[in-house]
């Protein structure tokens, strides 16, 4: 169970009303001796109406936004910069309490949109194919650092206006970091996602992507309900431990049993997991290692997302062809499972899965870096 926030009376900053979910808002107010029904006004005019200031907060009364702004306030991350792909794509490059760098990408599709948030500013893990993995770990977000990068993507979105319908109706926990990492933060966001005087998105609609820090997926199943996705990359354990290091800590099996009792102990039982396999030409896009990953996958609940490999400056891999990537994909289909390939989407603003740095760079000099670092193949998988 999540701890009441520490009030920080007095100096700035104060207690960052933006992070907190429906109970410990309750908390709060109540531990200022005040009812805990604020609660739910604090939070629409925060997450539905987008108020950072507290003294627009007009139904509070004047006497309790005053005791707020001496105590609180609601400050949500800060936009550095912004930047449109040609296939609509956004980008945020977006800078939290001590000057590091997170990035927030925004997906739109035909009806929906999919925002994939940051957890983490770096990540520990070293995963060989990730460059969020190579710049190392600087810190966990707090929780008003990861719901406040859905507050500024609804907030600055040009085309959006209240009332207009949803800028965001999805959100995966697939940026820099690891969310399993930093649980109670991206716990206690998520269930801001969910709630309905906040986000209100089915939790179908919000997914958790782990690279399989076991323990806290254990934990999980008695937190939350989202949708969760698993970072497999890898048929057998041999070639995982190389890919994925924290296999070694927790191999293959234990993932997937792990996996398998969080989705068990929903209450929804048409629930799967999604297995994400990043395709990496050469290293386990062969169809050997389709047929292997069909017998492991045999009996587990899932659906397979193949992700062609992304590449960045220094990677030492490439991506597949897209005949690679079609024979991996029919061999699995041939096994009878559901699988998707996902479509590479805003790789020219490089902000691809396992593509974000955070860092604010010359965008010329990155591209020809890029291109020299890798053989770039232009993939096209129905
Ligand atoms: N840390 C979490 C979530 C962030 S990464 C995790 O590892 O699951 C989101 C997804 O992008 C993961 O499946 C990750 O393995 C994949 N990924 C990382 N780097 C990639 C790259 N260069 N190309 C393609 N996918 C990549
Ligand atoms: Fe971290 Fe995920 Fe990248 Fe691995 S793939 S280094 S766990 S962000």
């Amino acid at each position: 169970m999540m701890t009441s926030p520490a009030i920080n009376v007095g100096e700035r900053p104060g207690v960052n009303l933006l992070g907190l979910s429906l109970r410990q808002m309750e908390q709060f107010f109540l531990d200022i001796g005040e009812k805990k029904f604020r609660a739910q006004q604090v939070l629409k005019w925060v997450h539905h109406a987008g108020v950072t200031d507290i003294g627009e907060m007009t139904n509070l009364g004047k006497a309790l936004r005053e005791k707020l702004l001496a105590i609180a306030e609601v400050r949500p991350p800060e936009i550095v910069s912004q930047h449109d792909s040609t296939d609509g794509t956004r980008k945020w490059v977006i800078r939290v309490d001590g000057g590091g760098l997170i990035e927030t990408v925004l997906i739109p599709e035909a009806g929906r949109a999919t925002l994939c948030v940051s957890s983490q500013v770096g990540c520990s893990l070293d995963c060989s194919f990730c460059s969020t993995g190579k710049q190392g770990f600087q810190r966990d977000l707090s929780a008003a650092e990861i719901i406040g990068q859905v507050w500024l993507a609804i907030n600055s979105y040009d085309a959006f206006k209240p009332g207009s319908g949803r800028i965001v109706t999805n959100v995966v926990m697939m940026g820099m970091g690891e969310p399993l990492l930093n649980f109670d933060n991206v716990v206690a966001a998520m269930e801001l996602m969910l709630e309905d005087l906040a986000y209100g998105l089915s939790k179908r609609r919000v997914t958790l992507s782990t690279s399989g820090v076991v323990p806290a997926l254990d934990r999980l199943a008695a937190v939350s309900e989202v949708s969760l996705a698993i970072s497999l990359h890898a048929p057998n354990d041999a070639l995982r431990n190389e890919l994925v290091p924290i296999n070694r800590k927790y191999p293959i099996a234990m993932l997937l049993q792990s996996a398998r009792n969080y989705i068990d102990a929903q209450r929804d039982n048409k629930r799967v997991v999604t297995v994400e396999y990043t395709l990496i030409a050469g290293v386990n896009d062969q169809p050997d290692q389709a047929r292997e990953l069909a017998v492991l996958l045999r009996d587990f609940p899932c659906k397979i997302n193949l992700i062609p490999f992304n590449a960045f400056p220094q990677s030492g891999y490439q991506r597949p062809s897209g005949n690679a990537v079609s024979r991996f994909w029919q061999v699995l289909v041939d096994a009878g499972f559901v699988v998707t390939v996902r479509t590479t989407r805003g790789e020219d603003i490089d902000a691809a899965c396992g593509q974000l740095v955070g860092q604010v760079v010359d965008r010329t000099r990155r591209s020809e870096r890029y291109r020299a670092a890798a053989d770039i193949q232009a993939i096209q998988v129905s």
